[in-house]
């Protein structure tokens, strides 16, 4: 008996349904669940804020549902199944690797692993040549390392067999096909072959622990001219900043909004129109506190996750409002005032400490001048830039509604 045509018509549009991933924020969950009595597909796969590395996860996990898909209506006597699911393994807070464990049950059982390693601070896919020095021939390292249990059995290793891997702080895995159900396993531990690796692999095995973190802030967008501006820079920089943005310019600009969100900014309500909070009643209040929040959700389906009052003031009755934190400032360089791209990025520099949050207007080019040259700089001397919400959440804090971060240091 045939799959009747229809509900391999139906299948052409799989219906890919997203959700948050149970413990970690930078990513999030893709799955595909299709059930009748003639199949299953179950897929889940992890979803970034990289389109580059969704793009290479669906060129991984595409091939096969396509070609589970595209045999399935001649044979149709056993109730088949494809299942994806993967792991995560977790490197440091940036790197992860995620393995698929690949189930395809048609005539027989076959399984299959493939991997990938992101590091989702840059949007970068590793590679084994990432981690071992160009000059250096891994085939010929790795192949040293096969355990002979495994060597027995006659893997061929070439480099295209070695794109399975993962790494975690003390060992490369690397698993192989033996035949089409037997995939072995084993670990390369990394102060074997230590003199053979990168030096940019390197000091990320170093970095891990100990990363200066700080957050770039800017209020008062966004602006159809300068934000764009930064945002271009930002993505050439491959760093995530937090945008307190006012209802008004979402109101104006929304294709601008929409960039900032897909882009994988922070997300931030600076109130709809600049009033000073603690002067207006508390019904005022709340409509300046809600109104850039259904703006956001109209546009890019959800609201702030941080708050900055104009000026920085509040009082108690504004704190009660509030859903989400309170977020201050470390560093103020006055940019709304002096203009200088210089002046204020040196202001900016001088200061920096790890743990601070920098306080700019993406609505002067000389501010997104001077975000630039901070950037370049702090990026030199080991800052990673991070959004609001990493930043308080670092230790794994879990900030309280209305709850006031400023880490206790002003400038000037
Ligand atoms: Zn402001």
């Amino acid at each position: 008996m045939a799959v009747p045509q229809k509900e391999v018509k139906d299948l052409q549009t799989l219906h890919v349904v997203n959700t948050p991933s149970d413990n970690y924020n930078n990513f999030t969950e893709n799955s595909i669940f299709v059930e009748n009595e003639f199949y299953t597909i179950d897929v889940k796969y992890p979803c970034t804020s990289f389109e580059n590395l969704n793009k290479i996860t669906e060129n991984l996990i595409y091939p096969y549902i396509d070609n589970f898909r595209q045999q399935i209506d001649s044979k149709a006597e056993n109730t088949y199944k494809l299942s994806i699911q993967y792991e995560t393994i977790k490197y440091s807070d940036d790197m992860f690797n995620f393995k698929f464990d690949i189930y395809d049950f048609r005539d027989t059982e076959s399984f299959n692993i493939e991997t990938v390693t992101f590091d989702l601070s840059t949007g970068e896919q590793i590679l084994l040549e990432n981690i071992f020095k160009p000059e250096i021939d891994y085939v010929n390292i790795i192949s040293q390392k096969v355990p002979l249990e495994i060597l027995a059995k006659n893997p061929i290793l070439t480099k295209s067999k070695l794109s399975h891997f993962t790494v975690d702080k003390q060992n490369l895995t690397i698993y192989t096909q033996i035949n089409s159900n037997d995939i072995q396993s084993f670990k390369v531990p990394f102060n074997s072959v230590f003199n053979n690796l990168q030096s940019s692999f390197i000091s990320k095995i170093e970095n891990n622990e100990n990363q200066k973190l700080i957050a770039i802030t800017f209020d008062d967008g966004p602006s159809g001219v300068t934000t764009p501006v930064l945002l271009d820079g930002l993505k050439e920089r491959n760093v995530k900043a937090t945008f307190f943005m006012l209802g008004t310019g979402i109101e104006k600009y929304p294709d601008v909004v929409k960039r900032i969100y897909s882009e994988g900014h922070g997300i931030g309500n600076h109130s709809y129109g600049h009033k000073n909070l603690v002067k207006l009643d508390i019904e005022a209040a709340k409509v300046q506190y809600n109104a850039p929040n259904e703006l956001l959700n109209s546009i890019v389906g959800t609201h702030s996750t941080v708050f900055r009052p104009p000026y920085g003031n509040y009082n108690d009755n504004i704190k009660s409002m509030m859903d989400t934190p309170i977020i201050l400032w470390d560093i103020d360089p006055y940019d709304w005032k002096y203009k200088d791209a210089d002046k204020i990025a040196n202001h900016i520099i001088e200061n920096a400490q790890d743990g601070d949050i920098i306080l700019l207007h993406d609505i002067y080019s000389t501010s997104v001048q001077a975000a630039f040259k901070v950037i370049d700089t702090l990026h030199q001397q080991g800052f990673k830039f991070v959004t609001v919400d990493e930043l308080i959440r670092r230790n794994g804090n879990e900030p309280n509604a209305g709850e006031v971060f400023r880490f206790e240091r002003k400038s000037e």
